[in-house]
């Protein structure tokens, strides 16, 4: 039988997990399977409990089980605790539970030249708002600055962190958009860039969109005009994959193959 792992999450149907981390073991030639693992919040305690006894290595833990993944962890790795959510468990041959964040690492794997020094603008406070802007801090960025819709949430995120909260968003060397606005088809990119107060404000160096589509984005868009570099939210994927499947084979991942995988779609 092989080893198994799988995405929780609920939906979980949209994954492009599966097929990125499949092809990775596949290229490995590990005997390994990964599956989607659709659960209820309801569930999600009592079936991660479960799945070492039935063959998990490992799991990684979408929308909106990440805070309820760490709770329930053993042990959770600094990122884990500094983003307060976890997307990624490895269950130890004694049944432990570790809790890891691999979004925050992922996102700095994929930003490909160090933050520090750097200023930054993260916008968005949920949970990927989170982990990017403690991997910004973590990293050295000179000043991360917070925006958020709901600003109350930015707020309370700047307060944890030690970081800057701002009502609207403010010139910064890196722009990271963490909030899932980019993805709704009845809404024209100029209306999303204006949700996201961005007209008028002049592009940075680094524009990276955590929202993943077929096409650019437009915050990607956003960016190109000026030819900021651009980072997309498939690249952050494959990045924040291959952390987890570093963990779980302690193989290093076949980027490329994930990278194919994963655009395939
Ligand atoms: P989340 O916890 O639900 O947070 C959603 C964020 O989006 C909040 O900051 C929310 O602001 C904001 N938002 C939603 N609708 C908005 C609108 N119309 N205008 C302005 N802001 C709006 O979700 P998440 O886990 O942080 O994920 C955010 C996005 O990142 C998703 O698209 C997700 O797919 C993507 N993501 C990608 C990767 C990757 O590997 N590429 C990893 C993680 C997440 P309020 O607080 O005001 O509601």
């Amino acid at each position: 039988m092989p080893a198994l792992a799988g995405v929780l999450g609920h939906p979980v149907a949209h994954s492009r997990s599966p097929a990125m981390h499949n092809a990775a073991f596949a290229d490995l030639g590990l005997d390994w399977l990964y599956v989607k693992l659709p659960v209820a919040p309801a569930l999600f305690e009592e079936t991660v409990r479960a799945l070492p006894a039935s063959g998990y290595r490992g799991a990684n833990v979408t929308i909106p089980h990440k805070l309820a993944a760490l709770a329930l962890a053993d042990h959770a790795t600094d990122a884990a605790r500094g983003a307060g959510a976890a997307n990624t468990l490895t269950f130890g041959d004694d049944g432990t539970i570790e809790a890891e964040n691999t979004d925050a690492g992922g996102f700095l794997d994929a930003l490909g030249s160090s933050p520090r020094g750097r200023t930054a603008l993260v916008l968005g406070a949920g949970g990927a708002g989170r982990a990017v802007a403690w991997a910004l801090r973590e990293a050295g960025a000179e000043r991360v600055a917070v925006w958020n819709r709901t600003p109350e949430r930015a707020l309370d995120l700047a307060r944890e962190l030690g970081l800057v909260h701002v009502a609207r968003p403010v010139p910064a060397e890196i722009v990271v958009n963490a909030t899932s606005v980019g993805l709704e088809p009845d809404r024209s990119e100029e209306e999303m860039i204006a949700a996201l107060g961005l007209e008028g404000l002049e592009p940075p160096a680094v524009v990276v969109d955590l929202v993943y589509a077929a096409g650019v984005t437009p915050v990607l868009a956003w960016g190109e005009r000026t030819g900021a570099r651009l980072v997309d939210g498939l690249e952050v994927l494959v990045r924040q994959g291959a952390r987890s499947f570093e963990r779980w084979t302690r193989r290093s991942a076949p980027l490329e193959i994930m990278r194919a995988a994963v655009r395939e779609r």
